[in-house]
């Protein structure tokens, strides 16, 4: 095995969104970064709602020009209540005017964003992408050294562990997790449809969670259809036009006819969060840190703060101080906990008010939504706190460069 002495300042473990975007904010910020990771493979057809804020992140980072192009804007959020239960909420539709925004967000294909990423990647001089998979970390008093498949070893004072929901970085640093399922598998699919979407993404709220349709570019949309685990199995092993038919229902025909595009993705669902968000020169970023249900289009717009606020310390320091050292990885930790945290409650208690049979919680998300519906202060301050929280906006999230 041979030793890569390159000086590298960061390692980045995981080419996913959330690690291609930390390594390319790090190397951006002056900081000398390698990250170790494959190309994700092709078979993820989820999209993801890139909230406002998100977007201006990608822009300051050069990687937005690169595929905009491919994206919808969300200028409209509808809540349809189809539980069909005693109390059912009204009809709740957001206008992104409404809070002076041209789009809540914008909804683009992972695939597409993970390779305008990597496009923007190889264009900076201080970063190096290695396609191989870490074996192991050890982290010593002053630096972390990383084993690699393929034989040698990188080193560097820190590493930002971006491998998602079973990361080998958060078991290297000893962070226990928090975790719960929710017995819940998302099916997911892209479809084109006859009716235009009006640049509208539409939740239907049912019994066994959200079934949400987002715009993509021309006549086509994203589907998360969030369904009990053997009836997402049943219903994702449908043929191509009895899975069509079996979602223009679902949907209520909204988009006219649907005709399903090939792949189908399965996600089972759950909340994990790792109890420390760093530890031991190692600070995690995306689902590595935290999983959350796909609700309001929080996780990997989470997962972009994270890997700003990772770059933003680190290139703050690169000069005089250790960026590996515990005095940023605290700072990592304080400057996280409070955006995650909150965020990973209101999912979740959005999520359990769906799955519930009581009938004072089915009220009270009734009356919750009947109030955003009527109450405009009310209203207009869910929609800020959604799209850009009051804490937690790192530089990149507000159009500076590092
Ligand atoms: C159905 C669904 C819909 C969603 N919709 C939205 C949405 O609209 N908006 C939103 O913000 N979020 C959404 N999310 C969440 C979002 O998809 C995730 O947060 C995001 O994909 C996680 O990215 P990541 O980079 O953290 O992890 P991953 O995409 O899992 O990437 C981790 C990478 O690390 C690599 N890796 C793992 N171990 C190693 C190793 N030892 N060495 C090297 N590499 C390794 C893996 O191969 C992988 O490429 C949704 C999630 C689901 C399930």
């Amino acid at each position: 095995m041979t030793n890569d002495k390159r000086a590298f300042q960061a390692i980045v473990v995981g080419g996913g969104p959330a690690g291609l975007t930390a390594a390319v904010a790090l190397a951006a910020g002056g900081v000398a970064t390698v990250l170790v990771g494959k190309k994700p493979a092709p078979g993820d057809n989820r999209t993801t709602a890139l909230l406002a804020s998100s977007v201006t992140a990608l822009e300051t980072l050069g990687v937005w020009p690169l595929c905009h192009e491919q994206s919808a804007p969300l200028r409209f959020l509808r809540i349809v209540d189809d539980t069909g239960r005693l109390w059912r909420a009204p009809e709740v539709k957001f206008e992104a005017d409404e809070i002076g925004l041209e789009a809540f967000g914008w909804n683009i294909e992972n695939r597409v964003l993970v390779e305008a990423l990597r496009e923007r990647a190889h264009t900076l001089p201080n970063l190096e992408i290695v396609e191989d998979e870490v074996l192991g970390v050890a982290t010593t008093a002053d630096h972390a050294a990383v084993e690699l498949r393929h034989g040698g070893m990188l080193a560097a004072p820190l590493v930002v562990g971006a491998d998602g929901r079973k990361s080998l970085c958060r078991e290297a640093a000893l962070i226990d997790i928090d975790e719960h399922r929710t017995r819940q598998v998302a099916l997911t699919v892209c479809f084109r449809h006859t009716r235009p979407h009006h640049e509208t993404s539409t939740e239907f709220h049912t019994p066994s969670g959200q079934c949400t349709v987002v715009p993509l570019p021309g006549n086509r949309s994203s589907l998360v259809w969030v369904l009990d685990p053997a009836v997402a199995e049943e219903t994702a092993a449908l043929g191509d036009a009895d899975l069509s038919a079996a979602i223009e229902r679902a949907i209520h025909s909204i988009l006219g006819k649907v005709e399903v595009e090939a792949g189908r993705g399965l996600f089972p669902l759950g909340v994990v969060t790792a109890r420390s968000f760093a530890r031991s020169r190692i600070a995690l970023v995306g689902e590595a840190a935290h999983v959350i249900p796909p609700v309001g289009a929080q996780g990997l717009n989470l997962g972009l703060r994270d890997a700003a606020t990772i770059a933003e310390l680190a290139a703050a320091q690169r000069e005089h101080h250790d960026i590996g050292g515990e005095l940023l990885l605290a700072r990592y930790e304080k400057m996280r906990r409070a955006d995650v945290g909150s965020r990973t409650l209101a999912v979740d208690l959005l999520n359990r008010s769906l799955l519930t049979d009581l009938l004072p919680v089915q009220g009270a998300r009734g009356l919750g939504l009947y109030m955003l519906d009527r109450i405009g202060p009310l209203r207009r301050a869910v929609m800020r706190e959604g799209v850009a929280p009051r804490t937690a906006q790192p530089r990149l999230m507000r159009g500076e460069a590092l």
